[in-house]
């Protein structure tokens, strides 16, 4: 039914239809390019949407396109791979995996983040899980997805005049997605229904293609349903505790039935993040019904699911009221054949006795766990510990995969020209082989100095096309334009420092001492500018408060300008700022980022990484390919912490980074500068890619786990 509202194609290239409803095309460049081609403008004006493109656009432009031979070339050959891309045909899981090629792996998470045109997201999380579906499709992985359709997604950033934080939501026409819905053999929308409280909620389904992976998303919306409940699956992350358990009784128990209502019959269930902890019930309660009891049945659960812990700090995992959980569950766990004590028990840790904590509940029923770095996976181990408290601390039973991000989606197109010419012309194949990179040291540092200032002109531009629009069209004040970026230079030094704000992520850390960091800016031959991005969810004040304090610092003259606040952070900002900065800057407190992938988007385009040692740092930094700031992680006293911090962080800059920065030779070329860019390159892109990451949840936890699913006949 959506496919009538794209406009009638020629046959010639009716293919693009298919295409436009498979979000292969974001990742693929001839793809997007061909897309572009039909219409420049619309392209841009429909937000690089093709389902929209299509809709919208003019039938004399795709009578000509179908009869230009060049259009067509291009045509023939995107189409050509994309059919490669869609056949079972040789990918690396069947390669090497093939008898297991129909075990198919259920991948669930509360956002995925493929591409702007289907917002599904909030930050990090959600990019993962999307990179993780793309890469999962080009290795053949059988995996498919479930989330939520959310019409409203998560909201839009404006900052007022005084730097306050402002949130709207733009409703989402599914019309113009690139999702259809799922039919039954009637051809009428399929729904399924799942336990509220007292009641039943009805569900329907949407599937938006990865390439190979079909995403099924879960929408509330439907006639039937109270009006409250219509609006459970409109937005991510809002609404009260009592909401969001609500929505992740959805996600969880409805998405089960979801695939079993769509006959997929997964062997591995792999759950991101706690949220979709319940999912690991409702399969047990499946096995109560056959007549296990409860021990075994959750047996058999434990030995074929997977459970990433994405954060340990509070608000990245939730825990209910038992009176909460009590109002939700009492008929569930009689289906369990629990009582209320036992089933309480799943989600407490021992040293607490009053809330339900979904990671405990995921750890309690997923017999494979993993933190998302290796210093995460031991933070994790030290925090559950008892959890397991006849096993020493390194025994514990959670491991770690360490996140990366999906190459042909970050590397920027210029930067990929590059390696194409130098690495290899089929680098893209084998990217996670670090052999292939070796070759980084032979570019030329005219060619990539050449392209890093290219795509910092990029970021620049689009950075000021945006305080231009809000300028022009919104008549903010003068001042609210320079703070969004308008006296940005592209000869400066420039830093990024773009991620969620919240407390421990400490974006003001930089501020600590003004008097310095004005020195470091306002430098007549040396000058550095820091461009910062990021929303901070709704509810959290200290975080808009972060905002405010350098939305206020921009706007303040005596930075000259060179402080910009750019709003609503997104995917497609992201692109920018990764390709286009010159340095990524990430100061957490120490031990409190459990991975950070935003840094590993950076290092693939050689934007060098200076940041605390945290995360995927740790296992990234070489002492040669970027900087490190130690900190002070034993200080219990975060102002301390902070102190230290800053002062490292001060001491680098002053002495490291700017003068490597600007010491140039004769045509103004930083051959110190570029060395580190070849060896961030050189040692970071292959280890921190989504492929790595998704051959180690392959061979270490999806292969036991198929392998246990053959031992205990399910
Ligand atoms: C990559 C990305 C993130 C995650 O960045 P971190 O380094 O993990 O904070 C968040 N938001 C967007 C839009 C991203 O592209």
């Amino acid at each position: 039914m959506n496919n009538e509202s794209v406009s009638k194609l020629p046959r010639r290239i009716d293919g693009l239809s298919e295409l436009a409803y498979n979000l292969w095309w974001s990742w693929h460049i001839e793809a997007r390019q061909l897309f572009k081609a039909l219409d420049n403008p619309l392209w841009k004006a429909t937000g690089h949407n093709p389902v929209k493109l299509l809709q919208q656009i003019a039938p004399y432009r795709l009578v000509a396109a179908a009869q230009d031979p060049l259009f067509l070339k291009k045509y023939d050959s995107v189409m050509s791979d994309f059919k490669d891309a869609m056949s079972e045909g040789n990918t690396w899981f069947n390669t090497k995996y093939p008898h297991l090629a129909q075990h198919t792996i259920a991948y669930f998470s509360l956002e995925f983040a493929i591409h702007n045109s289907l917002p599904l997201y909030a930050g990090g999380l959600g990019v993962l899980a999307g990179d993780y579906c793309k890469e999962s499709s080009d290795l053949g992985l059988p995996m498919v997805g479930i989330g939520f359709m959310y019409p409203q997604g998560y909201f839009h950033q404006h900052i007022s005049a005084d730097g306050w934080q402002e949130e709207f939501y733009e409703q989402l026409n599914f019309g113009e997605a690139p999702i259809r819905p799922v039919l039954t053999a009637e051809g009428q929308p399929m729904t399924v229904e799942a336990p509220l409280d007292m009641r039943s909620v009805r569900v329907n389904i949407w599937q938006a293609n990865v390439g190979r992976v079909k995403l099924y998303l879960l929408d509330t919306n439907v006639e039937g349903n109270s009006p409250s409940d219509r609006e459970l699956s409109a937005r991510l992350y809002a609404g009260d505790q009592e909401m969001r358990l609500q929505q992740q009784i959805i996600i969880g128990i409805g998405g089960v039935r979801v695939l079993r209502a769509l006959g997929i019959e997964p062997v591995i269930w792999h759950a991101n993040e706690g949220y979709s902890a319940f999912m690991m019930l409702e399969r047990i309660r499946e096995l109560v019904v056959k007549g296990l009891s409860f021990p075994e049945a959750a047996d058999k659960v434990r030995a074929t699911t997977v459970f990433t812990i994405h954060s340990l700090v509070p608000g990245g995992n939730d825990t209910f009221s038992p009176d909460l959980i009590e109002r939700y569950f009492h008929r569930y766990w009689d289906s369990l054949r629990l009582g209320r004590e036992t089933f309480l028990e799943l989600g407490r840790r021992e040293s607490d006795n009053s809330a339900f904590n979904m990671t405990v509940l995921g750890l309690r029923m997923a017999d494979y766990r993993n933190g998302v770095s290796q210093l995460h996976g031991g933070l994790c181990r030290r925090t559950c510990h008892s959890l397991w408290p006849d096993a020493e601390e390194k025994e514990v039973p959670i491991g770690s995969v360490t996140n990366g991000v999906h190459v042909p989606t970050w590397v920027a197109p210029q930067t990929a020209s590059l390696y194409e010419a130098y690495l290899s012309h089929d680098w893209l194949k084998r990217h996670d082989d670090p052999t292939v990179w070796e070759k980084v040291l032979d570019i030329p540092d005219e060619g990539i100095w050449a392209t890093r200032r290219w795509l910092k002109n990029k970021l620049i531009s689009s950075v000021k096309e945006r305080a231009r629009g809000r300028w022009a069209e919104d008549h903010v004040a003068p001042e609210q334009a320079l703070a969004m970026g308008a006296l940005l230079d592209t000869e400066v030094l420039t830093i990024a420092f773009c991620r969620r704000f919240t407390a421990y992520k400490r974006a003001s850390l930089i501020l600590n001492d003004i008097g310095r960091l004005k020195k470091l800016l306002r430098n007549e031959f040396r000058p550095v500018q820091i461009i910062f991005a990021g929303k901070a969810h709704p509810d959290d004040e200290r975080g808009k408060q972060l905002i405010q304090e350098i939305y206020n610092a921009a706007k303040n003259p005596e930075f000259g300008g060179r402080i910009a606040f750019v709003e609503d952070y997104d995917m497609h900002m992201a692109r920018y700022l990764v390709h286009g900065a010159d340095v990524w800057l990430n100061t957490p407190q120490p031990l409190h980022e459990a991975s950070g992938t935003s840094g590993q988007k950076a290092a693939l385009n050689g934007v060098l990484h200076l940041s605390v040692l945290d995360g995927w740092w740790c296992e990234g930094y070489n002492g040669k390919n970027g900087w490190a700031i130690h900190g002070d992680s034993e200080t219990s006293d975060s102002a301390g912490q902070d102190k230290v911090g800053a002062e490292e962080l001060y001491r680098l800059l002053e002495d490291k980074v700017v003068p490597l920065y600007y010491d140039r030779d004769i045509n103004g070329v930083p051959h110190g500068w570029i060395q580190v860019i070849k060896e961030a390159i050189r040692s970071n892109a292959p280890l921190f890619s989504a492929r790595r990451m998704a051959k180690e949840y392959t061979e270490h936890m999806y292969l036991p786990a198929a392998q246990d699913s053959q031992t205990i006949q399910i």
